[in-house]
């Protein structure tokens, strides 16, 4: 048995017996929020006036003044410092789509010998780090490298603890010195500010003048893997790709589906209690935990919040996730496809909008004057994906998320619409006068009572569609695991955003008594319907019919990361972008350029460590096999009963054509000069990326015959299994 297998067995065992959580029997309440700089916190400690100014702010965007921010900022270091922080840092999320953090101390020199407090509200709104090495996509260059980080005052600041100290964190956006958005949050809030403007506008047609701001709400979904963390560390593909390059499929893998909500492992129990209670400590209100599909595959749901603190939080689950595993002897991978053959891993982002004034926007109400609104909304965002499908689609994409879209395991690389039986049912007979499903006869008419109540829960939940309507949201189910769920909710809000403006712009001139409304909500329903039932599509996404339906009915379809950042990249994007203040010409630009470039890394970085792999590990473990039974096979000659030799005509041949392999992948990788950054991508994609899968394909099959004892990579069936 190979060193790291007997170690993670060890481990395994070791945890299992004493796999304690350190969050075990505390109330949960106890712990709630404490690392919080909370809306308590503020109203405790801020004098009335200010924490006014502050809720202000966070409500309707209100500029905070500096005298009110230097009054926060105060009451902000004085409650981390009795909490035992010694530094604050600004955590921002630049495009790498990590998350990044500069940190200063609370105190400076006076001067005299001593120190002095140096946390002003002027800290506080504004940092400067150094930003020279953050991609921008050429929007700045190095001699400009400052970056300008500003408080998110939505988003409220929190303490990380570690056993070496305590840390006040502050979230906030980053921009260039000429105010380019250089990170994630920055469009993330503009797009919310855009959606508002729009939802407001349909909602005061509706009779809704003073509906409080509208908020676009996210609840992500994130599944990810436990492995043993010797495993983690005997395996260089995973340290640096966070896939696994090689590995056979096991005798045995899901297709029993007994994983599948099953008991959870007692140290994985263990792992998950502390994350929780991690989790809390810093407000994020997770709350469902359970096994998933695949072996060692798991997944943790908060309850949803307004979209821009669940991005922050949803990037403290990632990072938690991974801080805890350690303590535990696990490693968790949060790639899309860390195990080829079995299923990977995505984050499903549900989403909705919503007001204080009348609450979710996207649930059927109980009158017909409600359901009518809804309906509108609904249409809305039938109509966004429909006109936006290649944005929504360059939203999700990345390399890692190329191993999963397209599988038969997640949605399929078609954008479609999905909405239940019933509700398609509605939209129909609006639309068209037609019934399929129920069985009401003629045209449906809104606004007037004959309206039938609409489906509270769909219960025909379709686990195959990319973007189903489930009740009261919206799930986008294609992001992918290891992705910033920023990208895809700017897209979704932008692209509802300008939905909600058409809505806004045919109704304004609609006539103003009841009737003369209902019958214009109601033409223009049938027109939006009709316009984009295209997208609507409740079947079995999988399926061969489907792609064949999705080409007649002419949705985009993008495969690849490099086809889907080019058909986003496209005047409907950008002129989305630019109309609602979310991006400007020259950071939608500045953005693709970092995708691309992205993507080539990432591929590169995958090709370069393969080719090592198979050069360093794979090929001398065959060679030695193949020397082990030359001598065997020489020796049972000359007894006369070689049993031999088809195994090593077998390991001769796949040595064999793994050189040539290798070679190959050595040459392809070596990028063309000529090519410039899309071209590039293609070429990884087209000739790059196949061979790679060669050497793969042969690799594994050297595995299966190769003895156990020379192969020098933990094995799936011990990844998965060992736990
Ligand atoms: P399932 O796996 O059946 O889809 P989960 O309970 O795992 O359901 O996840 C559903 C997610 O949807 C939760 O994060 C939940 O908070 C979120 N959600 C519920 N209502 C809304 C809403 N109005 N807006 C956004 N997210 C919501
Ligand atoms: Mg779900």
């Amino acid at each position: 048995m190979s060193i790291t297998r007997q170690k993670a067995i060890e481990s395994a065992i070791e945890y299992r017996n004493d796999a304690v959580s350190r969050s075990r029997g505390i109330p949960v309440r106890d712990y709630f929020g404490m690392n919080v700089f909370s809306d308590d916190q503020m109203r405790a400690r801020l004098p009335k006036t200010v924490y006014r100014a502050l809720r202000q702010t966070i409500e309707e965007g209100v500029p905070l003044d500096v005298s009110s921010a230097d009054v926060v900022a105060a009451a902000m270091s004085q409650w981390a410092i009795e909490r035992g922080a010694t530094h604050y840092a600004h955590v921002f999320y630049p495009l790498t789509g990590l998350t990044a953090e500069k940190h200063d101390g609370f105190y400076a020199p006076d001067g005299k010998g001593h120190l002095l407090a140096d946390f002003s509200g002027k800290h506080l709104i504004k940092g400067e780090p150094d930003a020279s090495s953050f991609p921008s996509g050429g929007i700045r260059a190095t001699f400009e490298a400052r970056g300008y980080t500003a408080w998110d005052v939505t988003s409220p600041a929190y303490l990380t603890e570690g056993r070496n100290g305590k840390t006040l964190c502050i979230p906030t956006a980053f921009c260039s010195w000429t105010g380019e958005a250089l990170d994630k949050k920055v469009p993330l809030l503009r797009s919310m500010q855009a959606l508002n403007k729009q939802a407001r506008r349909v909602l005061k047609l509706f009779g809704h003048d003073n509906p409080g701001m509208v908020t676009a709400s996210a609840g992500p979904e994130q599944e990810y893997f436990l492995i043993d963390r010797s495993f983690y560390y005997s395996r260089p593909d995973l340290q640096s790709s966070g896939r696994t390059l090689f590995g056979a499929r096991p005798p045995k893998g899901q297709e029993l589906d007994d994983q599948y909500y099953g008991t959870i492992p007692e140290r994985v129990l263990a792992f998950m209690m502390e994350v929780d209670q991690e989790l809390y400590k810093l407000g994020v209100p997770v709350k469902t935990r359970h096994n998933e599909v695949a072996p060692a595959q798991y997944e943790i749901a908060p309850v949803f919040e307004s979209a821009n603190v669940a991005t922050d939080h949803q990037y403290l689950t990632m990072q938690t996730l991974q801080r805890v595993a350690p303590k535990y002897g696990l490693a968790c991978l949060l790639h899309e496809k860390p195990f080829a053959g079995i299923n990977g891993s995505g984050k499903h982002v549900n989403w909705s909008l919503g007001c204080a004034g009348i609450g979710n926007l996207l649930n059927p109400g109980a009158t017909p004057q409600e359901n009518m609104q809804f309906l509108v909304f609904c249409a809305a965002v039938v109509r966004a994906v429909n006109r936006h499908g290649e944005m929504l689609r360059g939203s999700v994409a990345h390399a890692g998320n190329d191993h999963r879209l397209g599988a038969n395991e997640a949605p399929p690389s078609v954008i479609s619409v999905f909405l239940g039986d019933q509700l398609t049912d509605v939209f129909e007979q609006l639309a068209f006068g037609t019934e399929k499903h129920a069985s009401r006869g003629g045209v449906l008419n809104v606004g007037v009572d004959t309206l039938p109540p609409l489906p509270k829960d769909v219960t025909d939940r379709n686990r195959t569609s990319p973007f189903a309507f489930t009740g009261n949201r919206f799930e986008f189910r294609a992001v992918g695991s290891d992705q910033s769920i920023a990208g895809p909710l700017v897209a979704i809000n932008t692209m509802v955003a300008e939905s909600l403006d058409y809505v806004a712009t045919e109704l304004e001139q609609a006539p103003k008594d009841r009737a003369g409304f209902n019958r214009a909500v109601q033409d223009l329903l049938q027109r939006m319907i009709r316009d984009n039932f295209r997208v609507i599509f409740n079947g079995d996404n999988y399926s061969e019919e489907w792609h064949r339906e999705a080409e007649r009915r002419g949705l985009p379809k993008a495969s690849s990361t490099p086809e889907a950042l080019d058909a986003m990249n496209c005047p409907a994007t950008v002129e989305a972008f630019t109309k609602y203040g979310v991006l400007s010409e020259r950071e939608v630009s500045s953005r693709f350029e970092i995708y691309y470039e992205r993507y080539i890394k990432d591929v590169m970085i995958e090709a370069r460590l393969c080719l090592s792999m198979a050069r360093t590990m794979i090929f001398p473990a065959g060679i030695k096999y193949q020397q082990m039974l030359a001598t065997t096979s020489d020796a049972l000659n000359r007894l006369g009963k070689n049993h031999c030799t088809h195994t090593l005509d077998d390991v001769t041949l796949l040595l064999n054509q793994l050189h040539q392999k290798m070679a190959e992948l050595e040459a392809v990788s070596k990028l063309p000069e000529q090519l410039e950054l899309r071209e590039r991508c293609h070429y990884l994609n087209q000739t790059v990326i196949p061979v790679m899968n060669a050497v793969r394909e042969i690799a594994d099959q050297l595995e299966c015959v190769c003895a156990d004892e020379l192969w020098p990579l933990p094995t799936y069936q011990e990844m998965l299994f060992i736990r």
